[in-house]
């Protein structure tokens, strides 16, 4: 293995504390830099560029997170896409695991292998995973911003879904609701098929707001709690049985 892999990872920062990205628990958040996809309505759109932010060794990561112990229990790893750095962010679970905290993973599914490592080494507690679309290529391929890679995306997102259902660890499946993109109940019925074995199956708000990769989609007005409401009872009528929505005004809400 590559020692400088090994030993850093690049980041656009680090949240010391939140209360939102691992329910019921105190986090920190590790942003890594670099993405695999280009989804016009990301909102983190600098930390897709993989030269973004800056490289730590993961010591002096984990210096900056034991700064907020004895708060923290856990640390999420997310980004960007934290799988696209696999030797470093493996180190730094590994580091985090020794020092006594939970590690969660956020994932738009495209690194399966690095996946199936971490779950093998027994590094993560628990994994959210963006499941953006129904895994159709022609669909997966505009909705994640990669033309002519859907069939590929598509393959890794399923193996991904596969591994984590039958992992054990607690999975959390995520599905964004985008105007004039996703905001279709059909695309919502397809995901909630795929995600049956998900501790919770999230559908989450789009937000016309921070660093956006297309900018034009500042004029779209982000999806009311209702119009979540609809989509998430045909969650539902699937068979799910822990669907929740998110949205700004209301934060995580169960509704099944
Ligand atoms: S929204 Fe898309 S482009 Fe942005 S970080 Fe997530 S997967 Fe990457």
């Amino acid at each position: 293995m590559d020692d400088l892999k090994k030993s850093g990872i690049r980041i656009g920062g680090i949240v010391d504390l939140s209360t939102v990205d691992w329910p019921s628990r105190i986090c920190s958040v590790v942003f890594f830099s670099g993405c695999s996809f280009r989804c016009p309505y990301c909102q983190n759109g600098k930390l897709v560029d993989p030269n973004y932010g800056r490289w730590l060794e993961v010591e002096e990561v984990v210096k900056l997170i034991m700064r907020s112990r004895p708060l923290v229990e856990g640390v999420v790893m997310t980004g960007g896409e934290c799988t696209l750095q696999p030797e470093g962010l493996a180190h730094l679970c590994q580091r985090l695991k020794e020092v006594g905290l939970l590690v969660g993973i956020d994932t738009n599914g495209s690194m399966p292998n690095v996946l199936d490592g971490l779950l093998r080494e027994g590094l993560v507690d628990r994994v959210a995973i963006d499941v953006k679309a129904p895994l159709e290529p022609k669909i997966y391929e505009e909705v994640v911003g990669l033309p002519g890679r859907g069939g590929d995306v598509v393959e890794s997102v399923r193996r991904s879904l596969d591994l984590l259902l039958k992992s054990g660890v607690e999975v959390e499946a995520r599905f964004l609701v985008v105007p004039n993109m996703t905001n279709n109940a059909d695309y919502v019925r397809e995901v909630a098929r795929k995600v049956r074995g998900a501790a919770k199956f999230v559908i989450q708000q789009f937000r016309p707001e921070g660093d956006l990769l297309d900018p034009s989609l500042k004029r779209l007005r982000p999806p009311t709690r209702r119009e979540l409401l609809t989509l998430a009872q045909v969650a539902l009528e699937e068979g799910l049985s822990n669907v929740y929505i998110r949205t700004r005004e209301y934060g995580l809400e169960r509704v099944g």
